[in-house]
């Protein structure tokens, strides 16, 4: 049978469907699997995405663009493809893209994480013939703590600078880190400042439901609450004159990529907390067995090892060479460059 989705110039291409998933490229039909930069681009005739990214793209990419909300589980049939969409516990509206014709079943999956958090809905497996896989942390070396352990640092952190009279600084990308280092802050410690890269986003997600702590913008604080104050800025505010009023602070990177002492070094940050968005090893092998596919096609990341890997274990594997970015590490959104 021939394949169901195929690399594209344009990006990741149903067959059968004639549509595009995440596109890098302006398309007509577009299925967005979540509101990150590097799969959700402007200049799309028509979106798709799950009911719960909606309200995110549209803040994203406009107001004006065309899109569905798809509610997570509902199936709609495209030129003899049947659509659904299956939660991809990533961020706020992620989904994995479930494509059925004539009863093959392919799932890409976009970025995922299997460990349920407080501000999106947790993955869920979704069986099939199929399942194309993103790989960001597909090495071995890569295990995450749970999540309240890492919470539980950066509060008795936060704690300690604050006791000190100082402020401290979190480093995050603005869309779902940021959010998700809010949702496990402790408001009693001080006042929560987000940088205005964020704080739009902060909006979305209240909107969309998901409970976070109280947060200002850093005009509405005195300069004497600062020094107790915990900061959550995009990475592209280190260095900028935005930090200036900060003083004398603390600073901390949250990514996965802080698990890799270099990384932290290069970020030259005093912490580095391992806090990502994205699968570790072991839940990236969970995930893959979980779907019972056969056939595994794996994307950004690391594409030759986990393959390798994957072939290994009796797979049919093979990868697919993506234009998609590393969320982990960079703002990538134009619009998040304001600097308010
Ligand atoms: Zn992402
Ligand atoms: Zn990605």
């Amino acid at each position: 049978m021939a394949d169901m989705v195929v690399v594209r110039k344009e990006g990741l291409y149903c067959v059968p469907g004639n549509f595009y998933i995440d596109p890098w490229r302006p398309v007509d039909r577009a299925v967005i699997t979540h509101a990150h930069g590097d799969h959700a681009r402007m200049g799309h005739g028509h979106y798709l995405s799950a009911a719960s990214g909606v309200g995110i793209l549209k803040s994203r990419l406009g107001q004006d663009i065309h899109i569905d909300g798809l509610e997570y589980g509902a199936r709609i049939e495209h030129n003899g493809v049947t659509i659904s969409l299956h939660p991809a516990g990533h961020v706020l509206g992620s989904a994995q893209v479930r494509m059925e014709h004539k009863g093959e079943v392919w799932v890409a999956s976009g970025d995922y994480k299997v460990e349920p958090d407080r501000t999106c809905v947790p993955f869920e497996p979704v069986k099939c013939d199929t399942f194309i896989t993103e790989s960001t942390f597909g090495l071995p070396i890569y295990r995450w703590d749970p999540e309240q352990s890492i919470f539980d640092d950066i509060n008795a952190w936060w704690r300690k600078n604050a006791a000190e009279g100082r402020c401290s600084v979190v480093f995050a990308y603005s869309f779902g880190k940021a959010q998700r280092i809010l949702s496990g802050l402790d408001p009693s410690i001080g006042p929560i400042v987000c940088h205005g890269a964020a704080e739009p986003l902060n909006r979305v997600y209240r909107e969309g439901g998901v409970a976070l702590p109280p947060t200002v913008m850093v005009t509405d604080v005195e300069k004497a609450a600062l020094k107790s104050a915990i900061v959550i800025a995009p990475p592209s505010a280190a260095g900028s004159p935005w930090m200036k009023r900060f003083g004398d602070y603390s600073d901390a990177f949250a990514s996965g990529w802080m698990q890799l002492r270099g990384a932290r070094r290069r970020r030259g940050v005093d912490r580095g907390f391992v806090l990502s968005d994205h699968a570790d090893w072991p839940g990236l092998m969970t995930a893959i067995r979980a779907t019972e596919a056969p056939r595994v096609i794996v994307t950004h990341g690391s594409i030759p090892v986990m393959v390798r890997w994957l072939r290994q274990v009796g797979l049919d594997a093979s990868g697919f060479d993506t234009e998609y970015g590393d969320d982990e590490a960079e703002e990538k959104a134009p619009a998040e460059a304001a600097n308010a």
